[in-house]
């Protein structure tokens, strides 16, 4: 698909109307209007390319933002999880979907079935996923070894290093 075709582009152009829920100089993140699951989300680099290791610092950015913004919606929506795929899609334009899961017999990577949804619904979820602020916030006390068993002590130690690995 040409770039001036692909739906995604014209998103971020603003050339078609979408529900946006967060930006930036990067990427940027909408509700799918036939979600599979309600509140689902689709982010997208601002730059058209089809495959993540086109642009892989800007795949991880965008893989970042997803997972603080999965932890949004999980939140304000009481999702019970969430599903984030990479998925290819016919546009051509490297995707992110975030699907909250309310049930443990939602599947929808699996089912992938878009369901309709009425405007003033979608309305109603934007709404809640414009209060998200996408950023994790460093927990600033340390984390407390002391007295715990050697097990509990591993295991945070491995959050440790996860962490300052992965996050900034
Ligand atoms: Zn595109």
């Amino acid at each position: 698909m040409e770039v001036q075709e692909c739906i995604f582009c014209k998103i971020i152009k603003r050339e078609i109307p979408s529900y946006i829920v967060y930006e930036d100089e990067k990427c940027i993140a909408f509700l799918d209007i036939r979600p599979v699951t309600k509140g689902m989300v689709i982010l997208v680099p601002r730059f058209h390319y089809e495959t993540f290791d086109f642009d892989l610092e800007t795949s991880y950015h965008c893989l970042k933002k997803s997972l603080e913004l999965a932890k949004g919606i999980k939140d304000v929506l009481n999702a019970i999880d969430v599903q984030i795929a990479i998925i290819r899609s016919p546009l051509k334009h490297f995707n992110i979907r975030i699907y909250p899961i309310y049930s443990n017999e939602d599947i929808p990577i699996i089912q992938n079935k878009p369901n309709e949804i009425s405007e003033a619904e979608l309305n109603q979820i934007w709404q809640k996923l414009l209060a998200i602020k996408v950023e994790i916030k460093e927990k600033e006390e340390k984390i407390k070894i002391e007295n715990e068993n050697d097990e509990e002590r591993k295991f945070e130690e491995l959050k440790e290093k996860w962490r300052k690995r992965f996050l900034p």
